[in-house]
Parts: structure tokens; C-alpha cells; sequence
């Protein structure tokens, strides 16, 4: 780790910042004015400037670069080496030295800055370093004595003084710096607006940027910044943040220059559904390097999404990407490309997702590039849908349509409001509809499946006449996140400890949800009338949209048949979506060799304790094509709502049936 690169290792979900690093500092020349006083220094304040020459002060129009006030030091006065200005209240500080006369006589002078009529001369007791540079920064005077040559320039100090000149700390240079002052001295400095000390020395076109520890000591070196100055005098117009002038004494030439210094990033994983972990930002590459966060006791730990805040327009950043490590007991860790689709998703505002370019694969490293054009960048392994979403959503839906109703199915074991939205469309009693359930997110990490229950939602309530004729025959329930709990605090989910959602439904299920949503089913079943499951997951990163069935050795016709014509019905619909949602229309199986709690998967479950006509199925959707976006999965759902109706349209209405 150098000292370009800030690393900080963060706990899931607390906030990460950046400490202190260093800046990509670049400096541009604004505008370059002729002063023949442009000797010394230069001062500024919000109308004038000043160039200062050993014996002469000019002010001139900040705009329009007239003269307006010459003072220059009567034939007796002691002033004869001004070297600084800095204007304070009105006032224009000058650090005025005799130099090289042996002891030294060191003074600020002070002067009307309007009138440039000389006010006062304030004397210093140190008589053999020579005051180069006065500032006024935090409440304190800062003072450079600067000493000169191979042999004495190693005492070149920075005071600071209280303002009865009493000395408070004291200060000297890095020797890297003091290298780049060498055969003279410091020349100049000031405090730019970020508390860093810029100085110069007498020659190089350059500023080197220093930290002032607190107590005093050696000033820290942070960088060396080209300018188009030569060294001396400079001074930081307060009223144009950022801007700095300096000279240029062979030329006479007062400059005014712009500094610009890439902003710090800040990483932030304090929200709901935030997940990441081992953050390293490295300013200087503006790459941010992390993993997947997540409790692996709370899921597979395959789910990112964070916030880099302090982003410059135009700027390109580098996101590195590893697997996770975590690991529950002996397990190795998750194979790392559940965490990497070959797009990220990426949001400037927290609500509109898109997909990355294609990341690159370096090592065990996936490597996404990103120009948001914003201050801000939020990330994820997909599209997030998080309880509040679920819920802005669901809410929005009811508003707008008087069939549907934004409710809860239950409280999650945390507390959490699970949203449910109830559709239903005239008089037709309950136990005459068909009963459809959809329902998202057993598994938290899959936020695609949330977007596709979302896309059947909105079909649901549209004007289509189809969606009216499905609304007016049947009840539809559609729960977008099941795992409220672990999709709120970013965990993946899958493979939960005692068992995730998807292998919960039993007799004595452990989770609320399911327990919730098991009665309402358990509900519609005991009223014949449980028509359509649907349970909506992400696949395995290879795979195409597909559904899992039970063999058909496990089952009983009339299902197996209504089932594989919905399936048929449902392909023929979502495998036509443009852009392509890849589908494939061999069903993968989920028996006794699939997982050891095969009969406590939701779909299999009800395929099991269902009507002898009930099709209850889990729809797979691809999540790692190029169309695997919000757009992509509404497309699914709103498909899949569209053969449902054209299912239904096939069976016998209630209650005739
Ligand atoms: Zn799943």
C-alpha cells in the first residue's frame, strides 16, 4: 500500500469511507497578465491584485487589469526585500526581509489594501532565517524563515502564531521538498480551501503540496504539481475557489491559475439492500476494488450493490470485482462466478438500472468500467428490488387501478412488512375464480425474478382486454420478495441456515412467509380452485430461462399435461420477447435426486398437496444476457402473465368445472 492508495476494510452494511489520500492535483493556466512588480509575489483579494516587487506594491483591477494604487518604499525606509502579500480584512500582510544583510531584520508590513497607504511594520525577534511568506489560516498567522544553501537550508521553518505573535508550532520540510528548494530555499506558500499547504521554492515551475500534522514536526509530502509559474510568491483568490496566481519574474508576468484536484471518493453501503465488503479505492486509478458482502450463515454470498459518492463528471471508474471468501464451517467459498455477470448494473440515481459494458475477467478479478457523468454511482450484480421498491410499486399499482390492492401477506421473523398485491375485478365470488399465486425472491439474491412478478403486476392491472377478462375470472396474488429480511440487509438468501425459503415448505415451516403464503395456497386448494403457482427464481449464471418440474413419475395426469401445455404456452410467448430473452423449452427436473429436501420446494410442494389441475411450476429467467435488465425481466413477467390468461382461457370457469 503506498500512499496513493486508501484501503479500508469494512464490515457488511456499515458505512466506508476514504480517509485521507492523495489528490490527482492539475493546475491550468486562466490568464496571464503583464506587472512590472511582478517580481516577488503576487496578492489577491474579491476586486484587486497585487504584484509585489522588493520595494513596490501596485494594485490593479482584477477584471480589467488597470493600475490603480503605486506605493513604492521612500529612499530611507527599512522595507527592502517584500516578499509575500496576503490581504486580511482590508489589511495586505507583506513578509519584508533585509537579506542576505547578517543579523537579519524581519518584519510584516502592513498596508491599506484599498490606498496601499503603509500602516504598520510588526518586527520579528528571529534574525537569521529570512521571512519569506505570511498566510492567515484557521484562526493562526503561518510564517516561513527561510534559511539558504546546502548547509543551513534544512532550517527553513513554518511558524504558526496566535494573534498576539505568540509562537504555537513550528514546522520543517520534507526532504524530498527540500531537495526541489536546493541551492535557495522556500519561496512561497498559502492554504488552499482543503487545508493543505501549497508552497514553492525560487525557480522550478512547480507546487508541492504539503500536510501540517497537528503538533508540528516535518510537514508531510503529498505531491508535486507542475505549474506555469517560476517558484516565488503565491496566493489563493478567496473569492474564486480554486483559483491561484502566482508570477512569472523573468517575464513580469503576474498568472492566474485554475487548480483542480479529482475529488475523493467515498464507497457506501448503508442502505436497504446494500452489500459489500474489503473495499479498496484507489484514488490515483480511480478503481474501486471489493466483494460481494453478506452473512454466508444468511445465504450465498454472491449479491453486491453499494455507492461511490465525490465522482467528477467525465471520469471513468474502474470497478474490481473478486468472489467472495466467506465461507460457513468446512465449505469452500462460493464459486465466484455467481457474483459476476458479464454486465453489472449501474444506476446515477438509486432507481433507474442499466447494464454495464461487458466486464473482462482478469484472473480471479472481473474488471467493469463505468462514466456516469455524475457525482454519484450506484452498483449491483443486478437490477435491486428491495422492500421499498416492492412497496412504492405495489402502492402505485393500487393507485392506479381500483381491481388491485397494495397489502401485506405477513410480518417477516425481523419485523419486516412483506407487500402483496390482491387482484380481483368485479362481483364474482372467491370460490368462484381461479386461484393464481406468483411470488419472487425465496432466494434474495435473484433481484431479477422481483422484476419479472413486477412485469406480471403490471400486465395484470393493464387496459388490455386480456388482463380484464383474467382479472374478472380469477383472484391474483403476486408477492415480488419473499425474503424480505435478507434482501433488505443485502444477504444472498440461498442455502440460509437452517434452509432458505425455497426448501421451507413443509408441515412446520420456519419462515413466516412461507408459513403465510403456504395457508393462503393450503386456502385455494381446499376450494378447488388452486389453479396456477408460479415461483420466479434466477438460474445458475450459464443457464437460459427455463422451468423446474417434478419427473412426471411423481404425478398424476390431468397435471402433467395442463402443466406441459402452460409451459408450451408460456415459451411460445417469452421466447418471441425483443431484445431476445434466451429461453429454453426443455424443463430441468426437481425430484428426489435434485436435493435431498426436493418435497419442501414451494412448486413441488403444491404440485403435491394440490388440486388434481393445479400447475404450479418455477420459472428460471436468464440474469446474465445483455437483456437481462429491468425492461428484459418486465418483458418476462408480462409474458407470463399474458399465458396464464391464455391457460386459463383453455380450462372450464368456475364454478361450472
Ligand atoms: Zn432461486
Amino acid at each position: 500500500m503506498n500512499n496513493r492508495t486508501t484501503i479500508v476494510f469494512a464490515i457488511i452494511g456499515a458505512i466506508i469511507q476514504s480517509s485521507l489520500a492523495a489528490l490527482d492535483i492539475s493546475v491550468q493556466p486562466l490568464r496571464r497578465v503583464k506587472a512590472a512588480e511582478a517580481h516577488q509575489a503576487v496578492a489577491v483579494d474579491e476586486s484587486s491584485f497585487y504584484a509585489i516587487s522588493n520595494r513596490a506594491v501596485v494594485r490593479y483591477d482584477k477584471q480589467t487589469e488597470e493600475c490603480l494604487v503605486r506605493w513604492e518604499a521612500p529612499a530611507h525606509s527599512n522595507i527592502k526585500h517584500l516578499n509575500s502579500g496576503i490581504v486580511v480584512d482590508g489589511r495586505l500582510y507583506c513578509a519584508n526581509s533585509d537579506w542576505p544583510t547578517k543579523p537579519l531584520k524581519n518584519t510584516v508590513e502592513i498596508f491599506s489594501a484599498e490606498t496601499l497607504k503603509h500602516l504598520e511594520s510588526k518586527p520579528f525577534s528571529e534574525t537569521q532565517g529570512a521571512i519569506n511568506w505570511i498566510d492567515r489560516h484557521r484562526g493562526a498567522w503561518w510564517i516561513v524563515f527561510a534559511f539558504y544553501g546546502d548547509a543551513e537550508v534544512r532550517r527553513t521553518k513554518l511558524v504558526r502564531y496566535d494573534d498576539d505573535w505568540n509562537p504555537t508550532g513550528e514546522w520543517t520540510f520534507p526532504e524530498s521538498v527540500v531537495q526541489r528548494f536546493l541551492p535557495n530555499s522556500n519561496s512561497g506558500g498559502a492554504f488552499g480551501k482543503d487545508g493543505r499547504l501549497f508552497v514553492t521554492g525560487h525557480d522550478h515551475a512547480e507546487l508541492y503540496v504539503l500536510d501540517v500534522p497537528g503538533d508540528g514536526g516535518e510537514l508531510k509530502y503529498i505531491s508535486t504539481v507542475p505549474a506555469p509559474i517560476s517558484g516565488q510568491g503565491i496566493a489563493w483568490d478567496r473569492d474564486e475557489p480554486g483559483n491561484l496566481l502566482g508570477i512569472v519574474r523573468a517575464r513580469h508576468e503576474v498568472v492566474f491559475m485554475k487548480v483542480s484536484s479529482a475529488a475523493e471518493w467515498e464507497v457506501t453501503a448503508d442502505f436497504e439492500g446494500a452489500s459489500v465488503k474489503n473495499v479498496e479505492i484507489d484514488q490515483q486509478r480511480r478503481s474501486v476494488s471489493f466483494m460481494p458482502g453478506g452473512d454466508p450463515t444468511r445465504g450465498w454470498p454472491c449479491w453486491w450493490y453499494f455507492r461511490i459518492d465525490g465522482l467528477t463528471a467525465d471520469e471513468e471508474i474502474t470497478l474490481r470485482l473478486h468472489g467472495s471468501d466467506a465461507t460457513v464451517g468446512q465449505q469452500k467459498p462460493l464459486g465466484a462466478s455467481w457474483a459476476m455477470p458479464a454486465r453489472a448494473s449501474y444506476s446515477i440515481d438509486g432507481q433507474t438500472w442499466q447494464p454495464t459494458a461487458p466486464g473482462e475477467r482478469q484472473g480471479e478479478w472481473m474488471v467493469y468500467r463505468v462514466k456516469p457523468n455524475a457525482s454519484s454511482l450506484y452498483v449491483a450484480w443486478g437490477p435491486p428490488y428491495t422492500p421499498q421498491t416492492a412497496e412504492k410499486f405495489m402502492n402505485e399499482i393500487a393507485d392506479r387501478s381500483p381491481y388491485a390492492t397494495a397489502t401485506e401477506l405477513c410480518r417477516s421473523r425481523a419485523g419486516r412488512a412483506v407487500p402483496m398485491l390482491h387482484v380481483r375485478e368485479g362481483d364474482r365470488e372467491s370460490q368462484d375464480r381461479f386461484g393464481v399465486w406468483v411470488q419472487a425472491r425465496q432466494h434474495a439474491w435473484e433481484s431479477g425474478s422481483s422484476w419479472v412478478a413486477q412485469g406480471f403486476a403490471d400486465w395484470i392491472v393493464s387496459d388490455n382486454p386480456n388482463a380484464a377478462w383474467l382479472r374478472q375470472r380469477a383472484e391474483i396474488f403476486i408477492v415480488p420478495i419473499m425474503d424480505v429480511d435478507n434482501v433488505a440487509t443485502g444477504n444472498g438468501g440461498k442455502n440460509a441456515i437452517p434452509h432458505d425459503h425455497n426448501r421451507d415448505w413443509s408441515p412446520k415451516p420456519h419462515w413466516n412467509e412461507t408459513m403465510a403464503a403456504q395457508r393462503r395456497v393450503a386456502d385455494m386448494i381446499a376450494e378447488n380452485r388452486m389453479s396456477v403457482f408460479l415461483d420466479l427464481h434466477n438460474p445458475a449464471p450459464g443457464d437460459p430461462t427455463f422451468f423446474y418440474i417434478l419427473p412426471a413419475a411423481l404425478l398424476q395426469e390431468p397435471m402433467i399435461g395442463l402443466r406441459d401445455r402452460f409451459i408450451d404456452l408460456a415459451y411460445a410467448k417469452i421466447s418471441k420477447i425483443k431484445p431476445m430473452i434466451p429461453m429454453s423449452n426443455r424443463p430441468k427436473e426437481t425430484g428426489s435426486s435434485y436435493h435431498p429436501l426436493w418435497r419442501q420446494i414451494s412448486a413441488n410442494w403444491v404440485c403435491m398437496n394440490g388440486n388434481p389441475d393445479t400447475v404450479s411450476l418455477c420459472l428460471e429467467t436468464i440474469w446474465n444476457s445483455p437483456n437481462s435488465t429491468t425492461t428484459g425481466y418486465r418483458a418476462v413477467g408480462t409474458n407470463l402473465a399474458a399465458a396464464v390468461k391464455e391457460y386459463l382461457s383453455e380450462r372450464p370457469e368456475l364454478p361450472q368445472r
